[in-house]
């Protein structure tokens, strides 16, 4: 875990070049996606999970967190078709549950994080259908999901919606996030976020 601001935390993950976030308050924490590393819950226990979208690599480990909220969009579905895409990439099967969002929200939550604010956004589809921004206020840090990419492109599937992207990446931006982490690669600043080259659809 690196700490990026003032109780913000990021794991970064060899495999897929993965960036996760830990947002912890005063005895209590929330994670910014779970990810696929099952170890990592047995050095953190948050009391909520955030997915930022449904995509496996970031929502496969969240059996091991539990008993935990799991929070996202009203909009992010997690069943069988994650595992579908994963048989893509990887050649042994997932051997574990998948975990449904418990919690949801549609435009803009906050939740209280020991005693720290921590504001839910979604900005409409871009990278997916129902992505999920998650700023810490007081740390003016910003987790992106992968609506930002560090290192590689960003990634559009078949299930983004490219032509919205720019427009929820100036959203994203009117937070004025002094660091802005992404699904994959390093923190970046509101600058990078602004340059990005926005993927066309695949
Ligand atoms: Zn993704």
């Amino acid at each position: 875990m690196i700490e990026i601001a003032d109780g913000v935390f990021i794991r970064r993950h060899a495999e897929l070049d993965l960036t996760l976030g830990l947002v912890t308050g005063s005895g209590d924490s929330l994670l910014v996606d779970s990810g696929m590393d099952l170890a990592l819950a047995s050095e953190v226990r948050p009391s909520r999970i955030v997915l930022t979208h449904n995509h496996f690599d970031h929502v496969l480990a969240t059996e091991a967190f539990l008993p935990c909220e799991v929070w996202a969009h009203e909009g992010c579905v997690v069943d069988e078709s994650l595992l579908e895409e994963r048989a893509k990439y990887y050649d042994e099967p997932f051997e574990g549950t998948l975990v449904a969002p418990t919690h949801t929200f549609r435009d803009t939550i906050a939740l209280d994080v020991g005693g720290r604010r921590v504001d839910l956004h979604h900005f409409g589809p871009a990278h997916t259908s129902h992505d999920v921004v998650v700023h810490v206020p007081d740390a003016g840090v910003v987790f992106a999901g992968d609506l930002v990419e560090q290192g590689a492109p960003a990634q559009a599937g078949p299930d983004a919606t490219p032509s919205n992207w720019r427009h929820v990446l100036d959203l994203l931006l009117e937070l004025a996030p002094r660091i802005v982490v992404p699904g994959h690669g390093d923190p970046v600043d509101a600058r990078f976020v602004r340059e990005m080259v926005i993927p066309e659809a695949t």
